[in-house]
């Protein structure tokens, strides 16, 4: 059975968020350990970062994910955007690494039009001068699957593998968005369907690049190209669709995280609950 995860919320202190995760019964972590929908990155110092360390290894260390600001776009046609957008991944990166985080999970962000063959270059040399200036030893970067409106890159495989073979660099990986997935025209809703999806994530991507699991439920249908989380069972993929990926055993080894609504405050012990139900039946 894979590890069963949520989106938890870390106010008051990334510290925090390991004692949220147990009451909900989660057993992989991701937070925003700045507000989504701002610039800036974590802020840290010697205190913050042996409290955070501290309270990892009572929980016995848990998979723990950063999920980047939302406004990150390095595939935009401003330079000073782009620059920015660098620069707060970079600060995500460093964080990541010197609080032993596993990775940094981001959305490389839209083209606007200009097309993905154009601006692939320049989203290259941007995530490989964070990758130079973050200079981490061992929390990762992970590119994640969009659900492919206006222009965000990376709703196809393709443009996922294209990333990684022009980046070839093994600090690099993969989060892999069942919603988005779907909402790219990425069918789950049945274990055939799971199982042609998979084959298609590993011929194209290659699972052994995939690090994570975002188990969202899809409000939308297939192909939508929108990105609105449902609860589990309560969208379009549906029970079936997630006790499918939960058996799947090339996806085993992942996290699986939810970043559903719940009952409106995100995640909660009972979204927790119905995915581990749906893993052992
Ligand atoms: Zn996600
Ligand atoms: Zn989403």
């Amino acid at each position: 059975m894979p590890l069963i995860g949520a989106h938890v919320d870390s106010s008051g202190g990334l510290h925090l968020s390991f004692e949220r995760a147990k009451a909900m019964g989660a057993e992989a972590i991701q937070v925003h350990p700045t507000p989504p929908g701002f610039w800036g990155s974590p802020k840290l110092d010697d205190t913050r970062i042996s409290t955070f360390k501290e309270a990892a290894a009572k929980h016995g260390k848990p998979p723990f994910y950063f999920h980047a600001v939302y406004l990150i776009n390095l595939a935009g046609d401003d330079p000073t955007m782009r620059q920015r957008s660098e620069s707060t991944l970079t600060g995500y990166l460093k964080a990541a690494d010197e609080l032993g985080v596993n990775g940094v999970i981001f959305h490389t962000g839209s083209h606007k039009g200009a097309g993905f063959d154009v601006r692939l270059p320049s989203i290259l040399e941007h995530i490989r001068k964070v990758l130079e200036r973050a200079a981490p030893k061992s929390a990762r970067l992970l590119i994640e699957n969009n659900a492919g409106l206006g222009g965000c890159v990376g709703a196809r495989f393709e443009e996922i593998a294209r990333m990684l073979d022009g980046l070839h660099d093994p600090r690099v990986g993969v989060c892999f968005d069942t919603c988005h997935a779907f909402a790219s025209g990425y069918d789950e809703r049945t274990p055939a369907d799971v199982t042609k999806t998979v084959d298609e994530l590993d011929r194209v991507v290659g699972l052994k690049h995939v690090d994570v699991i975002h188990c969202n439920d899809s409000v939308t249908g297939l192909a939508s190209n929108r990105d609105r989380h449902a609860n589990i069972g309560e969208g379009q993929i549906g029970e079936g669709g997630f006790r499918a990926l939960l058996h799947e055993p090339r996806l085993a080894r992942l996290p699986f995280i939810l970043e559903v609504p719940g009952a409106g405050d995100g995640p909660d012990a009972a979204q927790v609950a119905t995915l581990r139900r749906l893993a052992s039946s």
